[in-house]
């Protein structure tokens, strides 16, 4: 039998039925023909085909996901109740699987305690799992993310640096309740662990859905508008980890630091460009250039920022929950082709 073609329909799927839409052909190669039977079996639905064997489809998609930039779904960058996320980590990762995402990451905010019972639900269906995390860094006064991708979860420095993050929270939220009871909001402490499923993780999103509740603000985004910000009531200073520590703790556990929506930070052309040669010389290699937040003149503005920094490109939907979030799911646009993606180097 004559070795298939490997095409990408309009869809951005692999397909091997004929149609040619122009993009990838892979080499004839052993490789080839073991992802030919891979997709077949997925394209054929499971049903019993004669001579068509079952090969091992996340096998397949990992090799094309190395052999080129095919656009695949990928999502990246979301949260879970093990942070300030609504849903339980396992149905963040179903629905990921039912919005059609074939490589997935958990990024809860410094809190690693969402992983397993996502990567169960993810290798199950035989998609990629990558371990995420978001860490809350300070930098010129500034509170910044930095996503860490592929690393170690058990890592012991790793670990040490995250709980260290969460030890702060309690008492900055404490800090927070007595500003809002200045400006007559009290009880704030106690209605905003109430959303906190993890405690320990006490977050300003979760301030924003109780002061919703109470009916100070109609909703989350407003609450941000109004309170809890720099220049707000409510908001206090903190000190989060340094930018140095955040990538050595990801990348001494074996892991990729990405920038988080670099789009969304208060920071002026030259502080940006400052803040990235930082990240680059603690060894941060890549940026988040399609996100949830970014509008598509920032997409366009990382872009060129990646391809001038050599940094990698990451993609995520920030996604929170239901009703709370800029994006769905795997609802993104695909990164610009010439783009390094940043699971090349998972
Ligand atoms: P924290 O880590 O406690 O400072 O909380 C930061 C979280 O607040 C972010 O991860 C977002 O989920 C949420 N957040 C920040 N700014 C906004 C905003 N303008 N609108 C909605 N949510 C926001
Ligand atoms: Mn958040
Ligand atoms: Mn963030
Ligand atoms: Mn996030």
């Amino acid at each position: 039998m004559a070795p298939p073609k490997i095409e990408i329909n309009s869809y951005g799927e692999p397909s091997v039925f004929g149609l040619v839409f122009g993009q990838a052909t892979l080499q004839h190669s052993v490789a080839v023909w073991d992802i030919w039977l891979g997709l077949s079996e997925r394209l054929l639905d499971g049903r019993p085909q004669g001579g068509v064997k079952a090969l091992c489809y996340h096998r397949a998609l990992k090799f094309l996901r190395k052999a080129n930039s095919l656009v695949f779904k990928v999502d990246l960058h979301c949260h879970s109740t093990a942070s300030d996320g609504l849903l339980p980590a396992a149905e963040v990762a179903r629905r990921a699987l039912q919005n059609g995402v074939e490589l997935f990451s958990l990024t809860d905010h410094d809190d690693l305690g969402g992983l397993s019972a996502a990567r169960s639900v993810v290798n199950e269906a035989g998609a990629g799992f990558v371990t995420g995390v978001e860490v809350s860094i300070e930098w010129g006064g500034l509170q910044i993310h930095v996503l860490g991708f592929n690393f170690d979860a058990e890592d012991a420095a790793l670990n040490a640096g995250l709980a260290s993050i969460r030890s702060g929270r309690v008492n900055r939220a404490q800090r927070m309740a007595a500003e809002l009871e200045k400006v007559g909001i009290p009880g704030c402490f106690e209605g905003a662990m109430r959303y906190a499923e993890n405690p320990n993780l006490i977050s300003r999103s979760h301030f924003a859905r109780y002061l919703v509740e109470i009916g100070v603000c109609e909703d989350v985004r407003s609450v941000f508008e109004s309170y809890i910000v720099p220049g707000k009531p409510g908001y206090v200073d903190h000190r989060w980890a340094t930018l140095e520590e955040s990538v050595n703790w990801i990348t001494g556990a074996g892991g990729v630091a990405s920038v988080a929506h670099p789009g969304r930070y208060k920071l002026t052309k030259s502080e940006m460009r400052r803040f990235l040669d930082e990240f680059k010389s603690v060894g941060g290699r890549a940026i988040e250039v399609v996100s949830g937040s970014h509008s598509a003149e920032n997409v366009a503005v990382f872009s060129r920022i990646a391809r001038e920094f050599s940094f990698m490109a990451s993609c995520g939907s920030d996604y929170h929950g239901p009703g709370e979030s800029y994006m769905e799911l795997g609802a993104l646009a695909p990164l610009p082709s010439d783009l390094v993606p940043v699971w090349k180097a998972f």
